[in-house]
């Protein structure tokens, strides 16, 4: 049964016509429909998607979430064809696509800007593809045709009576609100019944009110449908409140792909704690299996499986600390600095020793009074630090001279000869950033700031395309362009072996 078989059915609530044939056998909803092996897309000699493998199953609504410039519209575009993988290979119902043209993929993109055509109505501009579109019909002459008339208005107004505007085909596009708007794209996108719907950003350019209520509509859609939807935002609220999966992009790289709840429930690393919803994110040390120590505390927690004394990152969900009044009563005694009223909960930043705690609660505390705040094992949440030293390949170039990411460092370099491949360990504390980029050895872009506990992770992006992990008293910005320096006593140096980087 076609899709739009479907919908008529749905909403006519007509009985569905006898098959006259046995129905061919019917993909099974739990099944990959995409299988994306090994993407690698580099633009410029920037590598924009990391070697990314993903499996996404029929008939879901997956969500790609990650901040600006993580590689969520790239991704999309590889899989609509409008770019192609530098590295790697997409597979539709099991079908390599890349060397396939955007239309000839069973697949159709709705944009954020709606790009309709303005010289023509509603009506049109949803049947513009349908009209452009050959069947095949082995009644006719060539054994395929085009849709006649009464097809194509069939379909369309099937498909604009999914969007809910059903009596807005003899409308001038222009006539139209944002959210009017964006429906007919969605309306153009599935009339030509795509097996895959992917939808960037769609709700981006709707006020606050609309967005919510084209969420609501989108997932009916989606249910009515029965597609599969590839939704990218990034959005974390918007992604919980829509999706069946969700994969949490960062860098051109997947941090997570899990369901709505577990995303939440369960962040993976610090990075989707952080993306994901309000967190106290704290660096600590597991000082064996069962027993967290951070901020000067051991507490009890339901995680085991460390090293011994592992450094790991901690994140406690504001709502899940329990708030009470004076001291004493709990694991950490504070002061509370503000409270904001959210609508249904206050939420206070708690100063305990050095870390502010972000607490929600129902029960306000005016700021300045003294509460106490505990934390149960289970809202204790544990996670392997993803990295613990920056490391890059480097050369010897000179006395106490070694040259990585484009910038030559001062480094002690007894016990190596000029010219001698080196790989460089630079502690995350023996990186400085500075204000004027030109103080700095090499320039970089600030791309994420952390704060964990009692000091900022901030990472840094250089301009040869490496990452700096910083930990630093100062909080950055987003963005800021920054010099980098190290202290190169702090850092490590080891004879670089090929062989042996191959085989980590
Ligand atoms: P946003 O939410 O801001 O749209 P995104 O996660 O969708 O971000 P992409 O649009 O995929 O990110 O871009 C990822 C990176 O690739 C960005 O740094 C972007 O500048 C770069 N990029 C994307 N397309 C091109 C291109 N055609 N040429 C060069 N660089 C590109």
């Amino acid at each position: 049964m076609s899709i739009f078989d479907k919908i008529k059915k749905i909403f006519t609530k007509e009985p569905a016509p006898a098959p006259e044939k046995p129905a061919a056998p019917t993909p099974k909803k739990g099944e990959n429909i995409i299988e994306i092996k090994g993407i690698t897309k580099v633009f410029d000699g920037v590598t924009v998607l990391d070697n990314l493998s993903l499996g996404i199953k029929r008939g879901q609504f997956v969500t790609l979430l990650g901040p600006s410039g993580c590689g969520k519209t790239t991704l999309l575009r590889l899989i609509a064809g409008f770019e192609t993988p530098t590295e790697g290979e997409i597979f539709i119902e099991g079908v390599p696509i890349t060397g396939i043209p955007p239309y000839k993929r069973p697949v159709n993109t709705v944009f954020q800007k709606y790009a309709l055509f303005p010289h023509l109505n509603v009506f049109k501009n949803v049947a513009f593809g349908l009209k452009l579109k050959t069947i095949k019909d082995p009644t006719a002459k060539k054994g395929e045709r085009k849709y006649t008339k009464a097809e194509i208005a069939e379909k369309v107004n099937l498909a604009l009576k999914l969007v809910g505007l059903e009596d807005y085909g003899h409308r001038d596009v222009n006539s139209l609100s944002g959210g009017q708007q964006q429906r007919v794209a969605i309306a153009r996108a599935i009339v030509c019944e795509p097996k895959v719907l992917l939808l960037d950003e769609p709700l981006g350019a709707l006020d606050l009110k609309m967005r919510k209520e084209m969420q609501i509509e989108l997932k009916k859609m989606h249910e009515n449908l029965g597609i599969t939807f590839i939704f990218v935002t990034h959005d974390q609220e918007e992604a919980l409140t829509m999706s069946d999966m969700i994969v949490v992009l960062n860098d051109g790289v997947i941090q997570q792909i899990d369901r709505p709840k577990k995303i939440y429930d369960e962040p993976k690393n610090a990075f989707v704690a952080d993306f994901i919803g309000e967190s106290n994110i704290l660096s600590g040390v597991m000082e064996k299996d069962f027993v967290i120590s951070f901020l000067g505390k051991s507490l009890p927690c339901v995680d085991k499986g460390f090293e011994k004394n592992e450094k790991v990152d901690v994140v406690i969900r504001p709502e899940d600390i329990k708030i009470t009044d004076g001291a004493g009563n709990g694991h950490f005694d504070g002061q509370v600095l503000t409270s904001v009223f959210k609508g249904t909960y206050y939420e206070m930043i708690v100063l305990a020793g050095e870390y502010e705690f972000t607490v929600q609660s129902q029960v306000e505390f005016r700021p300045g009074s003294t509460v106490s705040l505990e934390i149960v094992p289970d809202s204790i949440h544990i996670m392997k630090k993803i990295l613990t030293i920056n490391k890059y390949i480097g050369k010897v170039t000179g006395e106490n001279a070694v040259t990585f990411c484009n910038g030559e460092f001062s480094i002690p370099t007894a016990g190596f000869e000029v010219g001698d491949d080196v790989v460089v360990y630079v502690p995350f504390d023996a990186v400085e950033l500075t204000d004027d980029e030109e103080d700095g050895v090499i320039g970089a872009a600030v791309t994420q700031s952390l704060y964990k506990g009692t000091y900022y992770q901030v990472q840094v992006y250089t301009d040869t395309d490496e990452d700096f992990y910083i930990d630093t008293a100062d909080e950055w910005d987003m963005d800021d362009r920054v010099g980098v320096k190290i202290d190169g006593a702090k850092v490590r140096l080891e004879k670089y072996d090929p062989q042996e980087e191959e085989a980590e």
